[in-house]
């Protein structure tokens, strides 16, 4: 399985916001760096197919993503920057529409997502609204609906962003225990997010590509 980003441009307005992007990733853990602009939610909404690149391709195994745009949503599962969740329903609920819109058949959708809501510690507040959650526990019902259809290619927006401590620790867990079947891209602009998550660290500054590497040896040299 290989995913392969490919002289990746886009521009809005006559702002070039990404330069001549390319990479290929391998089933991995995968952390995307930059600071905030830096352009990391425009090439992950790019990557999933929501943005439209002005050049580049994006190609899973071999093939451009947009040549069978449906097989490769199936396989994908994403926590965009800003998620929309619906406040007036549960957490369970909540689940079982994405499992819905995603195709997940109806008869282990409901094991599926309770299972899901156990892994991220959302079992207790799942018959609760999530008008009532926290920020954290809404990120964590996030990052769960992102993971419905098991997917081979888990993109997370940003996905410790109002997380406490214990949470980012439950956090660095979970990822940690997928599967080493998927390619998963976090983003982040905090070091520590993913130094010791990641396999992986992609440098991403005004746009471009400045560094790839072994987490531990880039934390190094900052
Ligand atoms: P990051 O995720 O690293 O914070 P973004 O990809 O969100 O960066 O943004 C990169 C740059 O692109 C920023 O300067 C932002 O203002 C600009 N940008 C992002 N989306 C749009 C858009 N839809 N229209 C115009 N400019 C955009
Ligand atoms: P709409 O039908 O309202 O345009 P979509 O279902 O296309 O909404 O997308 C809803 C949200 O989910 C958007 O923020 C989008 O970025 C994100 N999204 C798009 N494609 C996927 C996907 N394959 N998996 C998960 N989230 C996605």
């Amino acid at each position: 399985m290989n995913l392969e980003i490919k002289n990746i441009e886009k521009k809005y307005d006559n702002t070039s916001i990404l330069n001549d992007i390319s990479f290929t990733l391998q089933p991995g853990i995968y952390g995307l760096l930059g600071a905030n602009g830096a352009g990391k939610s425009t090439l992950l909404r790019i990557i999933c197919g929501v943005t439209r690149a002005n050049k580049g391709t994006v190609n899973y195994n071999n093939t451009d993503i947009f040549e069978r745009f449906e097989n490769y949503r199936s396989i994908l599962g994403f926590l965009p920057q800003e998620f929309k969740y619906y406040p007036e329903l549960t957490g369970l609920k909540f689940m079982m529409y994405i499992a819905a819109l995603k195709g997940v058949d109806k008869k282990s959708a409901r094991e599926r997502c309770e299972e899901l809501l156990k892994i991220v510690g959302l079992n207790d507040v799942k018959n609760k609204k999530i008008r009532k959650y926290s920020g954290g526990m809404k990120q964590r019902l996030g990052i769960a609906q992102a993971m419905i259809n098991d997917p081979k290619i888990l993109i997370l927006d940003e996905p410790t962003v109002g997380l406490d401590p214990k949470e980012r620790i439950k956090f660095r867990n979970l990822i940690g225990s997928l599967s080493n079947e998927k390619i998963v891209i976090l983003s982040t602009h905090i070091v520590s997010d993913v130094a010791y998550i990641a396999d992986e660290i992609l440098i991403i500054k005004k746009g471009c590509l400045i560094n790839r590497g072994i987490a531990t040896e880039l934390v190094k040299e900052i």
